[in-house]
């Protein structure tokens, strides 16, 4: 069925499925079981905004997930006034908040992590048990043990023990979870959704970046608008 695999469809449909199928949603370290559980993860890679729409969407239907935050992106700060109120009303619906950690960009992660948490547990209160890994390479997807004693959902407990499936570029690349004998016989499964691809209309990933894209630049222009009088000059005849 490849129209399942391009067009992802309805998110509340998705979980509705996993609902109906007896399968328990569980937070990272509390799944028991090979079977009949589900961990459903978020790595937040463009905005809070989307990510809190997807929350309610989720509590509404009396599941848990956890989503995962870049602390250092260019494309969103959660220690600004809005995204921060975004990510403690997603903490407040229920759900668990994370680090969605980059690697890369610290000569030592393990130290670069450490920081990471201390800001993370200063702003949101929070404990951090386990992290998410921006865009990991070869080295970090068979990187087994913890980092500065953090869990992280690439450890095989959770990347090869129990099944895994991602949206990763707006399609179930490597399966759809429903077509999978895994989901047939109700094992346990960690599941990765971006809120992107679920929270942004269009009928393929191009058209829904493109979507997202020209919000994106309109919301930067009313950003610029509001904190700087002389653009409001110029705002009607810049793009
Ligand atoms: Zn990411």
């Amino acid at each position: 069925m490849v129209t399942s695999i391009n067009h992802l469809g309805n998110y509340r449909d998705l979980l509705q499925r996993f609902k109906d199928s007896a399968y328990a949603f569980k937070f990272f370290g509390e799944q028991s079981s090979s079977h009949g559980e589900i961990i459903l993860r978020h790595d937040i890679d463009f905005d809070t905004h989307m990510a809190l729409k997807m929350a309610q969407i989720e509590t509404d239907l009396g599941i848990k997930s956890t989503y995962f935050f870049l602390i250092r992106s260019s494309l969103y700060n959660i220690f600004s006034a809005k995204d921060y109120d975004q990510v403690l009303a997603i903490k407040a619906l229920g759900h668990k908040i994370g680090i969605h950690f980059d690697p890369t960009i610290y000569p030592d992660f393990h130290s670069g992590l450490a920081q990471e948490i201390e800001l993370f547990k200063h702003f949101f209160q929070e404990e951090v048990n386990t992290i998410s890994l921006h865009r990991p390479n070869d080295f970090f997807q068979t990187y087994d043990a913890p980092i500065h004693g953090v869990e992280h959902t690439y450890q095989s407990k959770y990347f090869k023990k129990m099944k895994y499936f991602s949206d990763s570029r707006g399609s179930f690349r490597y399966g759809h979870p429903f077509e999978s004998t895994e989901f047939k016989e109700g094992k346990s499964i960690q599941l990765l959704i971006h809120p992107i691809w679920w929270m942004t209309k269009g009928i393929d990933n191009l058209e829904k970046l493109r979507v997202y894209y020209e919000k994106r630049r309109e919301d930067l222009k009313t950003d610029f608008f509001n904190n700087c009088i002389p653009f409001r000059e110029i705002y009607e005849t810049v793009q």
